[in-house]
Order: structure tokens, then sequence, then C-alpha cells
């Protein structure tokens, strides 16, 4: 049974890596599927791979959030929502800028606040929706190197209960979904020897495949996961369970 059939599926991030594999998957489930980043052009190749439509969009730029979910009320509205747009940043508390504090402030937790807020309108209309945030394990807890990109994502997991908890009454299901390691262009540039040590903390002792975040993801965008909303799933190989 195609579980998503008749819906509408905007996923910021879409044009490669994780993004791109929850699309696929939702798109297979039967959504419509828009997938967005900051190159329309490979959103609109990636999207042309499941018969989706790509759409350029920064999500650091509301105006450029606006617009996007204006294509998708032209499109009839959105009913899932995934917010998985994200830049790494690994600098030390010590020497990162208030820029690139800002930069993941805008990118991770505005962008994606933003985007729920345009799509919670359109699914207000509807009779409700489901949203995920990608957010990340080191956004769970600390380490070296994620003062700027693990507040965003803790940010965001704090948002993830405030939106579930006041959404709830208009049928609007909010959850997260925090991966570990996955190899995709995000961690490709990283020294062998960080990978090795990475690595060495995960039970199952391997990186995830992309497609291995799309399971968990299209479980809480469908119906399988009605009663699930507030929660983070943690998708990391074993990494948080020590
Ligand atoms: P990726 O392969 O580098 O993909 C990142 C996606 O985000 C691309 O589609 C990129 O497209 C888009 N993007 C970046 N900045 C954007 C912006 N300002 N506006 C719109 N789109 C933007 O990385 P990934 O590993 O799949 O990461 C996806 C999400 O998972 C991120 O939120 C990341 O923080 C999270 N995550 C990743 C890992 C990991 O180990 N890989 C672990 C935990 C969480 P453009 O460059 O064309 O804009």
């Amino acid at each position: 049974m195609k579980t998503l059939e008749g819906k509408l599926a905007v996923v910021t991030g879409g044009s490669r890596g994780i993004g791109l594999a929850i699309a696929r998957a939702l798109a297979g489930a039967g959504a419509k599927v828009i997938i967005a980043s900051r190159d329309g052009e490979a959103c609109a190749r990636a999207a042309a791979s499941f018969g989706g439509e790509g759409v350029a969009c920064d999500v650091g730029d509301p105006a450029s959030v606006a617009s996007l979910f204006a294509r998708a009320e032209a499109l009839g509205g959105c009913d899932v929502f995934v917010a998985c747009a994200g830049v790494a940043s690994g600098s030390l508390a010590a020497q990162v800028t208030r820029d690139e504090l800002q930069r993941m402030l805008d990118v991770h937790y505005l962008g994606a606040v933003e985007g729920a807020r345009a799509a919670a309108a359109q699914m207000r209309g509807k009779g409700g929706g489901a949203i995920l945030f990608v957010t990340s394990i080191w956004g769970l807890g600390g380490a070296s190197g994620t003062l700027a990109y693990g507040s965003a994502k803790a940010a965001l997991a704090h948002a993830v209960k405030v939106l579930a908890l006041e959404w709830a009454r208009d049928g609007i299901r909010v959850n997260g979904l925090a991966p570990g390691f996955v190899e995709t262009d995000m961690t490709a540039d990283l020294p062998d020897a960080a990978k090795a040590k990475m690595l060495a903390r995960v039970p199952l002792r391997r990186a995830a495949r992309a497609d291995e975040m799309a399971g968990p993801a299209l479980f809480l965008c469908s119906d399988a996961a009605s009663y699930v909303t507030g929660h983070t799933l943690v998708a990391d190989g074993g990494e948080r369970a020590r």
C-alpha cells in the first residue's frame, strides 16, 4: 500500500545525501515531493530521478523559504515537511566567529522553524500533517568543536518538543531524527584519523549510508507513527546507548 498517496511533501536539503534519500523514500510511498536547496538545477536533476520537483531555496533567507511554500500552496498545500538542509562547522569554541554561530542558527534552526511555521499554516487547512527536523547526535550531547553546529541542532531538538505540544490540537505531529555518522558530502572531507576516532565509538562499527536514514524518516512522516509526536529518534549505530 502507498501510505503517502495523495500527499505533498517538501524536503529541504533534498538535492543530495540524507535529504535526497528521504525524498526518494517519501516518493516511493506515493507522495508528490518537492526538494529544495540553494542549487535549483541540482534539485531539478535529483527530483527528475523520482518524478518530483526541484526548487531553489536558501533556508537562511526567510523570503526564499516563503517562496518555497508559495509553490507548495500552489500544488495544494504541504502535508509533510522534512527540514534536512544543513552545513557543517567544526570550529573550536575559542576560535568560532560570531558570523559562524549566526550562520549555523540561520540555516539549521531558523530555516527549519520558519519552514515548519509555513508548513503548519498549510497543514491546518488540511486537518493536519507531519513535520520532521533532521537534527544530530551532536545536538543531544556535547563534543569538542560542536559549539556552533551542535548548539543549533540542540535548539532544533527543543523546538521539536515545543511545536509538538503547541500544534497537536491541529493534528500536526512534529518529530526529530538524530543521525550519528552518515557517509555523505558533509563527512567526506573529514581526515581519516577523525573518521576512525568517530567510528571507534560506534557499536555497529561502521558509518551509516544515507539511505539508512530513509526508513526512520518515512516511519515518522507516515501514519505508521500516527501516535508519535514530540519524539527524536536516534539513528546512530548504537553510539548513544553507551
Ligand atoms: P549533504 O550531503 O552535504 O547535504 C546537505 C544538503 O543541504 C544539500 O542538499 C545542500 O544543498 C543543502 N543545504 C545546505 N545549506 C543550505 C541552505 N542554506 N539552504 C538550503 N539548502 C541547503 O549533508 P547530509 O549529511 O546529507 O546532511 C543533511 C542533514 O543531516 C543536515 O542537516 C546535517 O546537519 C544532518 N546530519 C548529518 C550527519 C552526517 O553524518 N552526514 C549527521 C547528523 C546530522 P546546497 O548546497 O545545494 O544548498
